[in-house]
């Protein structure tokens, strides 16, 4: 496939944009070329500026989990868009969509909606550290909350160290409050909460990760740290910004049937529009303003078009029961064609697979955290991402992200990607 205007298109927005994209992973830095310019997608499919046609897995990065240009959410869309598009003023379907996300959530009473995922776990860590009235949280290597300031932050050597920044204009005081686990690795949690007792808010963790691939929580991993928050009066703060309404209604709670104190949304919650959101019972909810003393607001929050599409999405997933199984069927079957293709090649590698999250590391061992997942072979992954992009296949343009199947996905496309793959690796 050729991809010579998406080139022409690139160099363009170079000039006027830092590295030409909104968003770093977007300019394939990890993969080398250039990125593909998108010009419309419907269901499965991406239709690019040079006229190809691309299977979609990244979806968005989740959100398009129904399809592309789904119908009931282009309509909501249009129809709220005739009647105005921001008032700064409350609106009823603020209200709608905030009883329909507590409906289909466990263990959750209110909801604040604001604009991305970034803003919702940057607030949710707000509240918890207002709520508790201390200062330190724990995060994992590896999983991904955004780019608000606490959150990018790489360990020192020891982990019970404070952490350094691993973005400049993060200040060494917002990195001493940010300590690092080890995704899977309980110990390594006990240890940072005995070295800093009692001056814990929260523990924030992707409960199933996908920003180092996908990756599960093992061995009852979660249900442990739920019983070390409940022992130390530390909030658990999932972050379900991609696991939320994707792996099941409930998301991560409901399918490990783990509680969380404070939850974070986004992508799936907005069906495509800019829209984040975090909840959790009264009693922590009440501490926000207007009612409470920790500070959290936003000019375009809950803005209409936003909440029209999010209401459209989530009446979808509510109303059939059946949608979140297909996905994993379909994700089990491509994880299964896969397998059998990269074997019979002689492929090395680890497939992880939840619900409708996989990712394929060229790794030998067991890929449980981010040092496991940073051992794959990035030339193999390279050689896998353009063979599949040259075959009409959009996979994620890193080996550290986890590909996301919507349910316009026929089994012919997946038929098509095992093929693809074999082709790749087919030995001669
Ligand atoms: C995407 C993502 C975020 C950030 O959301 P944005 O809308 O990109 O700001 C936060 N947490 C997780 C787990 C994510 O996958």
């Amino acid at each position: 496939m050729i991809y010579k205007r998406s080139s022409a298109l690139f160099a363009n927005a170079e000039k006027v944009i830092p590295g030409g994209v909104n968003s770093p992973v977007r300019a394939f830095g990890s993969v080398g070329g250039t990125p593909v310019f998108v010009k419309e997608a419907k269901g499965a499919y991406l239709y690019d500026e040079d006229g190809n046609t691309l299977i979609d897995y990244i979806a968005s990065w989740g959100p398009m989990i129904l399809g592309h240009a789904f119908a009931p959410v282009v309509d909501a869309v249009i129809e709220k868009a005739k009647k105005g598009t921001s008032f700064g003023m409350p609106t009823e379907i603020e209200t709608k969509i905030a009883e329909l996300a507590i409906s289909m959530v466990p263990n959750i009473d209110k909801i604040r909606f604001v604009n991305s995922g970034t803003e919702a776990c940057m607030s949710a860590v707000r509240l918890a550290r207002g709520y508790t009235g201390k200062d330190k949280i724990i995060k994992f290597a590896g999983c991904y909350h955004g780019h608000s300031d606490s959150f990018l932050i790489q360990a020192g050597s020891g982990a019970v160290t404070f952490g350094s920044p691993n973005s400049p204009g993060v200040t060494q005081g917002t990195a001493k409050d940010t300590l690092l686990a080890k995704y899977n690795d309980i110990e390594s949690v006990k240890t940072l909460i005995e070295a800093n007792k009692g001056e814990i808010a929260c523990i924030i963790i992707e409960p199933v990760a996908g920003n180092m691939g996908c990756i599960l929580p093992l061995d009852n991993f979660l249900q442990k740290l739920r019983v070390l928050c409940d022992e130390h009066n530390i909030l658990l703060v999932f972050d379900e910004v991609m696991t939320g309404f994707r792996l099941a209604k409930g998301g991560v709670q409901e399918l490990y049937n783990v509680k969380a104190d404070i939850v974070c949304f986004g992508k799936v919650i907005g069906g495509g529009l800019p829209v984040g959101a975090f909840a959790a019972k009264n009693e922590i909810m009440n501490y926000l303003a207007p009612l409470g003393p920790v500070y959290q607001a936003g000019t375009l929050s809950g803005n209409p078009l936003a909440m029209a599409a999010g209401l459209a999405m989530l009446t979808a997933l509510n109303e059939d029961e059946s949608i979140f199984e297909e996905l994993a069927n379909k994700t089990e079957y491509l994880h299964k064609g896969l397998s059998q293709v990269l074997i019979k090649n002689n492929v090395t590698h680890t497939i992880n697979r939840v619900g409708s999250m996989i990712s394929v590391h060229f790794a030998e061992d067991a890929v449980v955290d981010f040092e496991s997942s940073a051992k794959g072979n990035n030339d193999t992954f390279k050689k896998f991402f353009h063979g599949m992009l040259n075959q009409g296949i959009y996979i994620a343009p890193s080996a550290f992200e986890s590909w996301f199947l919507n349910n316009a996905l026929s089994y012919s496309d997946l038929d098509k990607t095992i093929a693809a793959c074999n082709t790749i690796f087919e030995v001669k």
